[in-house]
């Protein structure tokens, strides 16, 4: 069924500048131009559909990479705008623009390839790649084609020195004045909720842990209702420790049997086998050995309009070298609006332990 909040969900990106912002993302846009011309031969004379096609871009990609035919469906007023590029570049024959959720549309063909551009602030925000499931599950032939067909979310503890003290420590002297009476309720406001921002690998005290791999051909729609994960860090450094970043990876890879150039039977295994302190990609757009092309928001990637969530602890903790952190994470879609995401963090860590809770809206 389609809620309130869903209304208020296309809404949003019925505007200009969520697009814009997505488009300049170059290491996005780039990334998904380049794994469909890596793919051509599975598109070549192809049906493909994109879901969420927004302005219809990856939709013309595939066009250009020789598709027969792109269904790109969106549910947002966007799509009004998309027919009329598609249009505009002489494809109209080829991309046909459904102005619908995956969901509700109607398409009267299996279809080779899925494309989609899915992923949310830690990946699972928002909640759109149970769309792609469905998408999956009504249309795609077996064997079919999925980009990206994998992603993977990370976490690592932190230390954000800069960011504390730019947002608290202020409040101790303001004009001379002492405002410290301010900083419990500075620390509520700033670290209640997840925030979106850069981090550098200077930042990160240990090597990340993997919170969720995923495979997009056989992952099921329920498995993302909540994904909890166990964690258990080794810091590098003595260091006062503000919370954890999340970010994630995504892999363009070809179904196993597929003659593409990827053996991408392997590619699960070599996800872990490759990966280094910030997980894969942390150069530039880097090939694992599996050679499928990946797109990495790690902090030590290029930046992209995703950056890094962090949750931050109200109050700092010092860790020692060596010093263990163990705890667990839970994301479960919000009962309040399955949009939103709630965030359960366990810690402890020698002899101290405590629960965060919060909330991605
Ligand atoms: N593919 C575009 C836009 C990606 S943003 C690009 O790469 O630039 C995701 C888009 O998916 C949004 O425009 C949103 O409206 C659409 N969307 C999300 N869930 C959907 C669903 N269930 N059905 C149709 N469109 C959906």
């Amino acid at each position: 069924p389609c809620t309130d909040f869903d209304v208020a969900y296309f809404h949003s990106y019925a505007h200009v500048g969520i697009h814009e912002e997505m488009i300049k993302d170059r290491a996005r846009t780039e990334t998904y131009r380049e794994a469909i011309m890596q793919h051509q031969n599975l598109i070549q004379g192809k049906v493909v559909v994109d879901v969420g096609c927004g302005t219809g871009i990856l939709s013309i990609f595939c066009a250009q990479a020789g598709a027969k035919r792109v269904y790109a469906v969106d549910a947002s007023d966007i799509a009004v705008q998309a027919k009329e590029v598609v249009k505009a570049n002489g494809l109209s024959d080829k991309v046909i623009v459904l102005h619908g959720r995956v969901e509700d549309v109607e398409i009267d063909e299996e279809v080779d390839v899925i494309i989609s551009e899915w992923m949310g602030y830690m990946l699972l925000y928002e909640s759109m790649l149970g769309s792609v499931i469905t998408a999956r599950d009504r249309w795609l032939k077996p064997g079919g084609l999925i980009l990206p067909s994998h992603a993977t979310l990370y976490m690592a503890p932190i230390s954000h020195p800069d960011r504390y003290s730019h947002s608290i420590d202020f409040w101790r002297n303001v004009y001379g004045i002492d405002m410290s009476a301010m900083m419990q309720l500075a620390k509520q406001c700033a670290f209640e909720e997840p925030s979106v921002e850069s981090i550098s690998g200077e930042n990160v005290l240990t090597w990340p842990e993997v919170v969720k791999h995923i495979d997009c051909q056989t992952i099921k729609i329920q498995e993302l209702d909540s994904v909890t994960a166990r964690y258990k860090f080794k810091s590098m450094m003595r260091a006062p420790m503000h919370g954890f970043a999340f970010w994630f990876d995504v892999e363009f890879s070809g179904p196993a049997s597929s003659p593409a150039k990827t053996t991408s039977a392997t590619s699960v295994a070599s996800v872990s086998s490759s990966m280094s302190l910030f997980g894969e990609g942390n150069q530039k757009k880097r090939s694992n050995p599996s050679d499928a092309l990946v797109l990495s928001t790690s902090p030590e990637a290029p930046p992209t309009h995703w950056q890094q969530a962090i949750v931050y602890f109200y109050d700092p903790i010092d860790v020692e070298q060596d010093q263990v952190i163990e705890g667990s994470v839970t994301l479960s879609q919000s009962k309040e609006n399955r949009r939103f995401m709630n965030i359960h963090l366990e810690y402890s860590s020698a002899g101290r332990s405590f629960v965060k809770e919060s909330v991605m809206r």
